[in-house]
């Protein structure tokens, strides 16, 4: 199924993003966790490509495997900043192979390596670049990409971002799913912001339920997401005690996806990070939500 056509539904859903194994040995515990995730049926999930240290040769049996076995719809990601055309070809025709029909097309971070050479001789330098060559494959994928209600970190301003994100959506990318944000306001005004650009595509907020105390820090230096002094008081308070801060961890991402259903966003993503307890806490605190228009 298409992910276009699940973002139609009036209903509110939920949707869930996994990573591959990080090595050989973790991909049977990586598949259990993310079968399990799968058991909990939600509109579809993610499979990242490389990010959160993950392996990015997985992402296709991972997917392959949810699809198959529990009938959820997934999304496979991509990136393609560090790949020649010649790979970033064989890995899209891998995907179709596999039946995968949602492509997540990304430009992926730059390494140091890549930021010492010569960008006129990267095969893509945008994600962009890797929609086009998606649409240019002559497989009928429907294609996410990524957006920043805080500004991507290497953007100038926020007008130069959604300049760039408007030449992503007119190239063929038909919804976008948002980086981890801690204060739904920043959501809302940028979605005012992006409208007002003539972006129409569907937005998938995302959504990172922090649960322990060591997570901050890294989620702040992955995404440079605002952390508001509501969810710096939880941490301060419940961090040196693992099982409150989870808690109250959950309970802080329960409240911001209730938030955002209540100001008519129909789909939320859960970077639920390959726990399925997590996963399992949010869907049952929105069980009489999920589902209901
Ligand atoms: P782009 O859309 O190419 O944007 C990158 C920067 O270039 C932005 O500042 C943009 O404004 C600018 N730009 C775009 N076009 C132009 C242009 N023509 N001229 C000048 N500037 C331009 N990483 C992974 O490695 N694997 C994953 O699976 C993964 N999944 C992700 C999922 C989500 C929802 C998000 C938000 C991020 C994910 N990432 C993943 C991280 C992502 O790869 C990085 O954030 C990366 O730095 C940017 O990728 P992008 O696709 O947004 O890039």
């Amino acid at each position: 199924m298409k992910i276009r056509d699940i973002l139609k539904s009036e209903k509110m859903s939920m949707s869930f993003e996994v990573f591959p194994p990080k090595t050989d040995s973790a991909f049977e515990s990586v598949k259990t966790a993310t079968e399990e995730i799968a058991t909990l049926l939600p509109s579809f999930m993610s499979v990242t490509y490389g990010a959160g240290g993950g392996t990015s040769k997985y992402t296709l049996d991972i997917a392959k495997d949810i699809k198959q076995k529990h009938g959820v719809p997934t999304l496979a990601h991509l990136t393609c900043v560090s790949s020649t055309r010649q790979t970033v070809k064989q890995r899209i025709k891998d995907m179709h192979e596999a039946g995968i029909e949602n492509v997540m097309a990304l430009r992926g971070d730059l390494t140091p390596e890549l930021e010492k050479s010569n960008r006129g001789d990267w095969d893509y330098r945008y994600a962009t670049d890797l929609i086009y060559e998606l649409k240019n494959s002559g497989y009928d994928f429907c294609i996410g990409g990524a957006c920043y209600p805080e500004i991507h970190p290497e953007s100038a301003n926020q007008k130069e971002d959604i300049k760039h994100l408007k030449e992503k959506v007119d190239a063929g990318c038909e919804f976008l799913t948002t980086q981890m944000f801690f204060d739904n306001n920043l959501l809302y005004n940028f979605l005012y912001k992006i409208r007002e650009a003539g972006i129409t595509v569907p937005i998938v907020p995302g959504i990172m339920p922090i649960t322990n105390a060591n997570q901050v820090e890294r989620a702040i230096k992955l995404s440079g997401s605002h952390m508001p002094q509501r969810f710096k008081s939880l941490v301060d308070k419940f961090g040196s005690n693992p099982e409150a801060m989870k808690q109250a961890g959950i309970a802080y991402a329960t409240d911001q996806i209730i938030d955002l259903y209540a100001n008519n966003i129909t789909n939320v993503h859960v970077y639920s990070m390959n726990k399925p307890d997590i996963a399992r806490r949010i869907t049952e605190n929105l069980s009489d939500i999920l589902g209901s228009v």
